[in-house]
């Protein structure tokens, strides 16, 4: 069955070349008890692993069943290892987290027979465990565990069995358990080959190999094996090598697995991705929250609106707007009306609370033109404009403030000590952006404004309405060539002055907001990428603490790809689970400042779609280079790992 021709393998250390197994040729037949025996380092586990398919020659020939295997790929030597051979290793190898039964299961998974459950119970049952199906690894002696081992070697029905001192860590009576049951394996008719320096082991074998050096140096038969039935090996090849049945399913599964048995480490690699999709979901909720806000405040106030404002900076000289202004505005024919306007920062106080607030003094067209008419009382009107009288509108945010569930009604209001009377109160607008509180406002008459709180001789801002929404632009041209006039601004110093429409303010403040908004989600994705960098940080950790269970994963019949899906895929479940319940917290940290701080927000579903998408690239992004690192690693050497 298994016949090796002039075997040589070297171990290259620098500049030494040391040959390890030196001209070897043997044959084993199916239904063989061998023992490899010799002294320590003379090529034992070298000629083991050459065996298993587990490690290449240097030259010679490897003939299986009539084929020669020397020029195999890895994905072929890993379908060897998968349907002819199980192996019992001296340290177990058994993974640690997971149940005894689990891990009998294991190599069913990568030859996609993993319905076969009953096998695992059974086999567990055949060497005696039964009871044991759910302990762990660290619960069971060293017995138990060389018994689990056993169990998982036979339950893919290999050809060989293949054991590399299965009883050195053991104390006598394991030894004797774990060879009873080899000894059973045999006779059912398992080709059992066992390395081991223990003559008592020995003895029980049917033949004897014996190395020294890398040679063989006898090979003495001491029970003749019964030429298993010819069928044996037939049989054999009628098993067809499974090919890559392992499904993504079973990827995610392990993952899972794998990702539950270090809770606490992988929650805390997570975290900089919730952190990170956390911030970007609420920036964006925030943001797309302000560009409402702002257009829906801004629509309030009617398309045909032009502001006109004195405008400071180089090249600029002072612009004092007066009544003659309004009068030759109102002059012009395309204009309706026009409202002159001042506006300050004032202390409001009634009873014994306070607020810092904003007043603005107007005229009587400003109800309309602006739309502020209260929700009950009433506006100021001309004669109150004329008599300086001491009346206020207020806003929504003032009327709860300092009145509570009172009526602000013809209560005293002290605006910088001097008392009003409130003569209406306005519906609420609410949609701040943040930035001021829309409601928190007083509107008085203008000359009150100007005369009484403020102290001011000229107007701060100049609203005017257009007739025809059409003529907006013409009529911009038109006020600014009239203030030019009336100023005598020379065309350096045109820019004293500044016309806005509504149209225009709204795309300045959008723009604002839009760089506002990329500024900080630019911020929240740095965040995300430092989020990702700690995944490939402890995917790199877990690849080197699970070197062993790489190199048990491949000596079971995992490929190359196995190892990389698996890697992948646990760096991706890690970065999705971290984005969901980043999307969770944004939503939750978006929703409280919009309870509390008053802020519009809008979750928008691209936002969601994004930072999902962005998780899912990152967990792709940063889990491929471990996952390639796992993947490549020899299955000796990682066996070999400390
Ligand atoms: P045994 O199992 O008989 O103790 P091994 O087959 O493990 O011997 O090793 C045979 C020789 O090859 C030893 O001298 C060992 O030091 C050497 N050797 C084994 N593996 C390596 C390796 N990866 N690199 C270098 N030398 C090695």
């Amino acid at each position: 069955m298994f016949e090796l021709k002039n075997i040589i393998k070297e171990y290259n250390n620098g500049e030494i070349s040391f040959r390890a197994l030196n001209n070897v040729s043997l044959k084993i037949d199916a239904g063989e008890f061998v023992a490899i025996m010799g002294p320590s380092g003379s090529g034992k586990s070298t000629l083991l692993h050459i065996l298993g398919f587990l490690d290449k020659p240097d030259s010679g020939q490897y003939i299986l069943d009539g084929q020669n295997t020397s020029h195999f790929t890895d994905t072929q030597y890993a379908q060897l290892r998968k349907d002819y051979i199980g192996f019992v290793f001296q340290q177990f190898h058994l993974l640690p987290r997971i149940t005894s039964i689990q891990n009998i299961h294991l190599p069913l998974i990568y030859s996609g027979k993993k319905q076969l459950k009953r096998r695992a119970y059974e086999l567990l049952e055949q060497v005696g465990l039964k009871g044991k199906e759910t302990n762990n690894p660290n619960e069971l002696s060293g017995g138990e565990r060389q018994r689990v081992a056993i169990a998982r070697s036979l339950v893919n029905d290999p050809l060989v069995i293949m054991a590399d001192e299965p009883t050195g860590n053991l104390d006598s009576k394991s030894e004797k358990d774990i060879l009873k049951i080899l000894q059973d394996l045999n006779d059912q008719g398992k080709t059992i080959i066992v390395v081991t320096h223990e003559e008592d082991i020995g003895k029980q074998a049917k033949r004897i190999i014996r190395l020294k050096d890398g040679e063989i140096v006898s090979d003495e038969v001491q029970v003749k094996t019964k030429i298993a039935k010819k069928g044996h090996l037939s049989e054999s090849k009628g098993k067809k090598p499974t090919g890559s049945t392992i499904q993504f399913m079973d990827y995610i599964k392990q993952s899972f697995q794998m990702i539950f048995a270090n809770k606490v480490r992988s929650f805390l690699s997570m975290l900089g991705i919730v952190i990170g999709v956390c911030t970007v979901v609420a920036m964006l909720a925030l943001g797309a929250g302000a560009k409402v806000s702002i257009s829906s405040s801004l629509s309030r106030m009617g398309t045909n609106l032009l502001m006109v404002v004195p405008n400071r900076g180089q090249g600029t000289v002072p612009v004092k707007f007066t009544i003659k202004d309004v009068d030759a505005l109102k002059g012009l024919p395309m204009i309706k009306r026009v409202a002159p306007q001042v506006s300050g920062g004032v202390t409001l106080i009634a009873g014994n609370k306070n607020l810092s607030s904003y007043i603005q003094g107007s005229t009587i067209e400003s109800e309309q033109m602006r739309n502020r008419t209260p929700e009950y009382g009433r506006y100021f009107n001309q004669e109150e404009i004329q008599n300086r009288e001491k009346v206020a509108v207020i806003g929504k945010t003032v009327a709860t403030e300092l009145f509570g569930d009172n009526d602000p009604l013809n209560q005293i209001l002290k605006i910088n000590k001097i008392n009003f009377r409130i003569i209406g109160v306005l519906p609420a607008l609410g949609g701040g952006t943040g930035l001021r509180d829309q409601d928190n406002v007083v509107y008085l008459p203008l000359s009150t404004a100007m005369f009484r709180v403020l102290g001011k001789q000229y107007y701060d801002q100049l609203d005017v309405e257009v007739k025809d929404i059409k003529q907006v632009s013409d009529a911009q041209t038109a006020v600014t060539q009239l203030i030019t006039k009336m100023h005598n601004l020379t065309p350096e110093q045109k820019d004293s002055i500044r016309i806005m429409n509504m149209a225009e303010l709204q795309e300045a403040l959008m723009s604002t907001v839009k760089s506002l908004t990329f500024l900080l989600g630019f911020i929240a994705s740095l965040s995300l990428l430092v989020g990702g960098i700690g995944i490939m940080n402890i995917m790199l950790v877990s690849v080197t603490e699970r070197t062993r269970e790489i190199g048990l994963r491949k000596a079971i019949g995992a490929r190359k790809i196995d190892i990389l899906m698996q890697f992948i895929t646990e760096a991706v479940i890690m970065t999705f689970t971290g984005g969901m319940l980043g999307i969770l917290l944004g939503v939750a940290i978006a929703t409280i400042l919009s309870k509390v701080a008053a802020w519009t927000i809008v979750i928008t579903p691209s936002a969601i779609i994004i930072s999902t998408s962005f998780s899912i690239t990152i967990g792709l992004i940063f889990g491929i280079w471990p996952a390639k690192k796992a993947s490549n690693l020899n299955p000796i050497e990682a066996l070999r790992y400390e």
